[in-house]
């Protein structure tokens, strides 16, 4: 098995090796990211390269072994205490380790501790008789179709991250489901 180190280096690899790919296909004329002539345009690329590195250093399937320590937790620092109920909550490669349901636990524990954070702090303060900016209103965004391309950027180069971990571990496509029928059915 991989270890965390490991991991990083052939993530990391991965990405070098793309980036060639594209520097490749851009001087062979197949377009030009930096003027979108393939339809993307640089923050693309930043987003997707951000997220991958986001998906390769901090937030990795090994986290499921948070509760023991393990290098992405170690990343974090101080903070990756905020990763131990995720690694109680899962099995070191069970559905942790699925291609689709794996990533996306990782990103709603993210998400629903960052929300929970911001509303505590935010009622919080409201309670606490502080002068708090009212909350922004979504329909009330200027709204830009580009916004789309960011997000599948972002989630793009996450599971892009995630992906290349469960190969290098030897995972399949269909281990996270297969994980998840084995609990449907009380195994
Ligand atoms: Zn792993």
């Amino acid at each position: 098995m991989a270890s965390g180190q490991t991991h990083q280096t052939i993530n990391v690899a991965a990405l070098v090796g793309a980036a060639g790919l594209v520097a490749i296909a851009v001087n062979e004329g197949w377009g030009d990211p930096w003027t979108s002539r393939v339809g993307f345009e640089w923050p693309v690329v930043v987003v997707f390269t951000a997220a991958f590195l986001f998906g390769t250093y901090l937030v990795t399937p090994d986290l499921d072994l948070a509760e023991q320590g393990v290098l992405a937790k170690r990343n974090w620092g101080r903070l990756g205490v905020i990763w131990v109920p995720y690694g109680y909550l899962f099995a070191h490669r069970g559905i942790s380790h699925g291609w689709f349901l794996g990533p996306l636990t990782r990103l709603l524990y993210l998400a629903g501790l960052v929300a929970a954070l911001a509303a505590g702090a935010y009622y919080g303060a409201q309670a606490g008789g502080l002068e708090v900016p009212p909350l922004p209103r979504l329909d009330a965004l200027p709204w830009r179709p580009t916004w789309l391309w960011w997000v599948a950027a972002g989630i793009g180069g996450f599971y892009a991250s995630q992906w290349i971990h469960l190969l290098a571990d030897g995972v399949g496509p269909l281990h996270g489901l297969r994980r998840l029928a084995g609990k449907l059915v009380g195994r």
